[in-house]
């Protein structure tokens, strides 16, 4: 970021290192995000936007792929929802647009299969398709500039040394329970769970004493202080060090009033069989038609001081702090209430929960889900990258240049948003599908023989119009929870270590936690081996607005990030690590080498919250009435399942595909 371009640069910018040449995209993006929601105010529930045109392009392209290509995996600052990525959907979905101006017929030919979306699931039905047409020829159209869908892959390099890092989609949940299509196809790409056991240093966090931490910033709390503590246990995410401190002298340290830290006390300390109440323990039903807020208030008595300390603790996970959060799923987290009696007070509440409690949190790739990705493009486009399993795809260059070439039976067309996919005459006869792309600017026109729409399904509304009224009522419930995922390089981590930093909740701070990365080295790949390397510190902000239903407040947060330029990120990302590792000795002007800020406008997929909607029958909830094919057209992604995890874009990918062969 060139010192000119920061108009008001205070002295304490100056201190916190704004006018560092790091790796970062700059002011660019912002400008574009802010131009995107501008005059949206009042809007959130209709959506409509100033429909900005993309950005310019970047100033920062990767350069680490074939050469003199680009290569987006190395690219920094606002990823994710980048500037050039949405501006088209919003034009389309927000505005209504339905014109695009004289269209180019990309290519003469046909396509047997098109797909709407690059990620997980799309490329998953394009394998799943290909397996069982080995000469289809298939087109996959991905609106953002790298193939993935959330699971994003995030490349630094400094000192001539590659670190990964994961935008999106972190880590395979539960894997050994999969359906057997996703264990299938996992076995096809060559990906051994057991490896997982020895590639995670599981005793990373504990050997260097990292511990989970409250960290209470100035801003909202009056001074920065990190408040080491056992009061919660991130077991099920992250195997931290141990902290013994004393919850007493934890909760005396918290930068609180004496009611809220006498509140505070009384909650972690509990057991629930000391509460006068703890009947209600033994009807789980209860205990999911509460909130966590309602249920601390009323339960635990705790203030609002309190319950404001503890509102993110459940964001990460469930998608909504504890206003919106059902108490027991809250309490599986590790929010206080079960205390030391239960986990046996979860059974029967499913998966969902109880996912967290049985295999360890630990398969997870150096980029995270992204390895997923790359291993299915890998094997789907010919010559796109060397190798042939997990570990050789870790270090694999991609040439981008290969995804999208003449004569590939599968072809991968990165910058392609979808704006209009329709029958070539009545569904029920017609022979193909038309789809309506813009690229570039450019408006184009492919046509399938069959049409797998693997993108968010809130936007397929828009993108047929002619779909059944219930069904698009249907689709347009699935509004997805947004969410950011910052990775952040630091050129050594001895302030890191000083002071301890395994895993931190932060009340007030505009990234509510702050994590060392996990710490898996494969397929050669090395993760920093001590302080005096880099390493990458992961940062992550649900963007809400508690107090209304789910939905809305996803809505909200969604403009609130969008609306969110990477100036100001950067500066609460200085000032919080500042305020965090400062005393361990961080200077945020010279020790952070690298931002990347992925936003997600359109994260974890749409999943029924009992405190907000019915007890839908089999086959009523709204990504069942949304997912049912049309015609020659069937609908994928994890928002069809109602579940944000890969295993599902598996599924769902599996089952359009099926439906698309009957
Ligand atoms: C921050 C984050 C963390 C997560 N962590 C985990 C985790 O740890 N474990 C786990 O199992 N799951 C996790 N998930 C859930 C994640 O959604 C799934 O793992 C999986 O990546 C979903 O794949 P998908 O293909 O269904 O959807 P997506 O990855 O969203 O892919 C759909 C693609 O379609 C594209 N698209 C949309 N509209 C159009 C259009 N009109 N034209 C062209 N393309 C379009 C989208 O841009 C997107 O790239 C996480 C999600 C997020 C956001």
């Amino acid at each position: 970021m060139p010192s000119d371009t920061l108009g008001a640069m205070t002295a304490r910018d100056r201190e916190l290192g704004m006018d560092r040449p790091i790796t970062r995209r700059d002011f660019i993006q912002g400008a574009a995000s802010l131009a995107a929601v501008a005059g949206l105010a009042g809007h959130a529930g209709a959506e409509q936007s100033s429909g900005a045109r993309p950005a310019a392009g970047s100033t920062d392209s990767g350069t680490r792929g074939a050469p003199g290509h680009d290569y987006p995996p190395a690219r920094s600052g606002l990823r994710g929802g980048h500037p050039g990525a949405f501006e088209t959907g919003h034009e389309l979905a927000w505005q209504g647009r339905r014109e695009w101006g004289p269209i180019e017929i990309a290519e003469d030919e046909p396509y047997d299969l098109v797909v709407v979306g690059g990620g997980i699931s799309g490329l998953s039905a394009a394998w799943f398709f290909q397996q069982r047409n080995p000469d289809a020829r298939i087109l996959v159209l991905e609106n953002h500039d790298d193939f993935g869908g959330h699971a994003k892959r995030n490349e630094f390099t400094h000192a001539g040394r590659t670190i990964l890092g994961y935008g999106g989609s972190q880590t395979l949940e539960q894997p050994r329970d999969y359906s057997a299509e996703a264990k299938g196809l996992l076995r096809e790409l060559a990906v051994d769970l057991d490896r997982f056991d020895s590639a995670y240093d599981q005793e990373f966090y504990r050997r260097h004493d990292l511990q989970p931490a409250f960290f209470f910033d100035a801003a909202s709390y009056g001074s920065d202080r990190l408040v080491h503590t056992a009061a919660f246990d991130p077991a099920y995410f992250l195997p931290a060090a141990p902290c013994e401190v004393p919850i007493e002298e934890a909760v005396s340290r918290m930068p609180l009033s004496e009611e809220a830290r006498a509140d505070l006390l009384r909650a972690f300390s509990l057991d629930s069989d000391q509460l006068p109440d703890h009947g209600i323990f033994s009807e789980p039903g209860y205990l999911q038609t509460i909130s966590y807020r309602e249920f601390a208030t009323r339960h635990l008595g705790l203030g609002e001081e309190a319950l404001g300390v503890l509102q993110c603790l459940p964001e990460f996970y469930l998608g909504v702090g504890i206003d919106a959060a059902p108490a027991l799923e809250a309490m599986a987290m590790g929010l206080p209430g079960l205390g030391g009696t239960s986990l046996r007070h979860l059974e029967g509440i499913g998966r969902r929960v109880l996912r967290w409690l049985v295999q360890p949190y630990i398969h997870h790739f150096p980029d995270g889900n992204a390895s997923i990705p790359r291993l299915l493009v890998r094997r789907l486009v010919p010559g796109v990258a060397p190798g042939s399993d997990m570990e050789d795809v870790v270090q694999a260059v991609f040439d981008y240049a290969r995804l999208d070439v003449a004569g590939s039976p599968v072809r991968i067309r990165l910058n392609s948003t979808a704006v209009r996919v329709e029958h070539d005459g009545d569904p029920k006869s017609a022979e193909g599908v038309h789809v309506t792309y813009v690229r570039d600017g450019r408006v184009e026109r492919v046509r399938g023989g069959r049409c797998i729409l693997a993108c968010w399904n809130r936007i397929i509304p828009h993108l047929c119009p002619t779909l059944p009224a219930d069904q698009r009522a249907a689709l347009a419930r699935l509004v997805k929870v947004p969410l950011v995922y910052t990775n952040v390089l630091l050129k050594d981590w001895h302030a890191v270590k000083k002071q301890k930093l395994g895993l931190a909740i932060c009340p007030g701070s505009w990234h509510r936690v702050v994590t060392v990365d996990f710490p898996v080295s494969l397929g050669g790949y090395a993760f920093s081996s001590g302080p005096d390397e880099p390493i990458v510190l992961h940062m992550q902000r649900v963007p809400l607005k508690p107090g209304l239903p789910p939905s809305q407040q996803h809505k909200e947060g969604r403009l609130q990030l969008l609306a969110t330029d990477f100036e100001t990120i950067e500066r609460e990302i200085r000032t919080q690590l500042a305020g965090m590792l400062g005393p361990g000795g961080f200077d945020p002007a010279n020790g952070i080498e690298a931002i990347t800020v992925n936003r997600w406008p359109h994260g974890y997929a749409w999943s029924p919250n009992p405190l907000f909607d019915p007890d839908y029958a089999e086959g009523e909830r709204p990504y069942e009435i949304g997912r049912r094919p049309f015609g020659r057209i069937a609908i994928a992604n994890s928002d069809a399942g109602g579940r944000a995890y890969v295993d599902c874009a598996i599924d769902e990918a599996w089952r359009a595909v099926g439906e698309l062969e009957t």
